[in-house]
């Protein structure tokens, strides 16, 4: 995994970003919240690992503001004391936190925990890449394509794209979109989705085996084919907790 420790005391970023790469791990280290939401953004790390005592942003407003696009697990680190800031961490969209001082095993065990819920919650979303029409998009590669013409999308568009292709057919509804997207519930952004809609409509263009982004009024959107139907290649999530041997 590639995880980004965000701490501003070097002591203790130095011993997490060792103990981490010994197994295995590639760590970058930001010292402030600006370098926490500006590397993130830029390396996309599988694990967000982060201290709530920040000194330029409080740590569970770095974690608010990351989770407006950031998907992947965020584990929190805070000092005893730090109960208010801790549930805040957590409203804003932390998977778990610890308490300093811990046990570099206690930390690695919720990192893996994190990891795994995350990787759950990835398999049901649905399969990595699917197509549509002519519309192919692959959430692993980060690439979305129509009849072979690549697809230049901002980061909130490819991850709309992606939810509405990979559960192609289904309606999701403006708060799911915006839970998705912005990582809560009740964040007042159905304009943005709106506007999110329309730049998609726009990038993706028009074609006999273009599939299309369908509003259903006051509900949401889903995505269909050019039939207005479900694509064949999208399939519906594997029941939950299934297992095949
Ligand atoms: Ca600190």
């Amino acid at each position: 995994m590639s995880v980004l420790v965000v701490e501003d005391d070097p002591g203790m970023a130095e011993i997490l970003a060792s103990a981490l790469r010994a197994r295995g791990h590639e760590v970058q280290v930001a010292a402030t919240g600006r370098e926490c939401l500006r590397m993130a953004s830029l390396v996309e790390p599988d694990l967000v690992v982060l201290d709530l005592g920040l000194p330029d942003i409080d740590g569970a407003d770095v974690c608010r503001q990351l989770r407006r696009w950031f998907l992947n697990p965020i584990v929190v680190l805070s000092a005893d004391a730090d109960e208010g800031r801790k549930v805040a961490a957590l409203d804003g969209g932390a998977d778990d936190y610890v308490t300093k001082p811990f046990s570099m095993p206690e930390l690695l065990a919720r990192l893996r925990v994190a990891a795994r819920h995350r990787q759950a919650v990835a398999a049901a979303l649905g399969p990595a890449a699917v197509t549509i029409g002519d519309l192919r998009i692959d959430t692993t590669a980060h690439t979305a394509a129509v009849d072979g013409r690549p697809l230049h999308l901002a980061r909130k568009e490819f991850a709309l794209l992606a939810l509405l292709s990979r559960n192609s057919g289904r309606l999701f509804t403006h708060s799911e979109l915006v839970a998705h997207l912005w990582g809560r519930p009740d964040a007042p952004k159905t304009e943005a989705v709106r506007g999110l809609v329309a730049q998609l409509r726009k990038k993706l263009g028009d074609g006999p085996a273009r599939p299309q982004i369908v509003t259903d009024a006051g509900l949401g959107y889903r995505i269909v084919d050019a039939e207005g139907t479900a694509a064949e290649g999208a399939m519906a999530p594997a029941p939950q907790g299934s297992s095949s041997s």
